[in-house]
């Protein structure tokens, strides 16, 4: 029966439904090739004449892959919009870094990574000094752009396969792949020190901004994002009651009992 031939047009719909692009796109070519073939086989006839058939062959293949053609590009567009909402919904709106979203996301995945590669992963929070005070004084909406010169910053002076999230309010987390404590610790250090070369300027005045830091380490001070960042907050407040504006990546009193304050 002719109504058979009705799935050549349904096909490419349910397939993209279904199997996403990339299958979609190979399953419906398939099937609208195979099911051409077929209508021509059962109903081209050497009975009608010439023009007859041709108006049947070009409606059956001018339709099938007219609705390949809109399965197509309504899977593409919505499969942009996907990764657009997913992008949205990982990123932080004032400074456009990852969210705490995405940074448990991002820590699942490189945590997973440096325990089997036996890689040392490195997770550093920052809380920027007496920001409280530039609301302040200035401003909400300056300060607002003093948040975003300070993610900018520390974005381009970060690699691109470390992870930097703003964690809340004047907060930044970073996690460092295949980096030690020893060396993140230079690394935040040398990112300290190059923050207060780099002032942020508004058309009215120059801003200091200065930043503490606390480090912990994945496996030596926890496995879990939560461990971790709950140790290196321990440091960063340990970093601020001893006057702010360092990076401290070991606890102040070590088992042995003694100082041991790394600044
Ligand atoms: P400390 O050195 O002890 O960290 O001092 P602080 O003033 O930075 O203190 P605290 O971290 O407790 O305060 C954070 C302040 O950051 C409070 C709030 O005014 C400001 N802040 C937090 N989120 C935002 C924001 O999104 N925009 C602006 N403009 N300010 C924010
Ligand atoms: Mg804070
Ligand atoms: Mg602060």
């Amino acid at each position: 029966s002719e109504s058979i031939f009705v799935w050549i047009l349904t096909i490419p719909v349910i397939s993209y439904l279904l199997m996403g692009r990339k299958q979609g796109f190979w399953f419906s070519l398939t099937f609208i090739i195979c099911g051409i073939l077929a209508y021509h086989w059962r109903f081209i006839s050497t009975e009608h004449n010439f023009s007859l058939n041709v108006a049947i062959s070009v409606n059956v293949i001018l339709s099938s892959f007219l609705m390949m053609t809109f399965a197509h590009v309504y899977e593409k567009n919505r499969e942009q919009n996907e990764d657009r909402l997913l992008s949205l919904a990982g990123t932080d709106p004032l400074t456009g870094l990852a969210n705490r979203m995405k940074l448990n996301e991002s820590f699942h995945q490189l945590s997973a990574l440096a325990a089997r590669h036996q890689d040392p992963l490195t997770v550093v929070l920052f809380d920027l000094d007496l920001f409280k005070s530039i609301n302040d004084v200035h401003g909400h909406a300056v300060g607002d752009d003093a948040l975003r010169h300070v993610a900018n910053f520390l974005q381009k002076n970060t690699r691109k396969s470390d992870l930097l999230a703003r964690f809340g309010g004047e907060e930044f987390a970073l996690l460092m792949v295949a980096t030690d404590i020893e060396k993140g610790h230079q690394q935040v250090n040398a990112l300290r020190k190059l923050l207060m070369k780099t002032p942020f300027t508004t058309q009215k005045c120059e801003i200091q901004i200065t930043l503490s830091a606390g480090i912990a380490s994945f496996g030596q001070d926890g496995h879990d994002l939560d461990n971790l960042l709950d140790k290196a907050d321990k440091r960063l407040y340990f970093a601020k009651e001893n006057g702010r504006n360092q990076v401290i990546s070991q606890d102040p009193i070590t088992a042995n009992g003694t100082g041991n304050l790394k600044v």
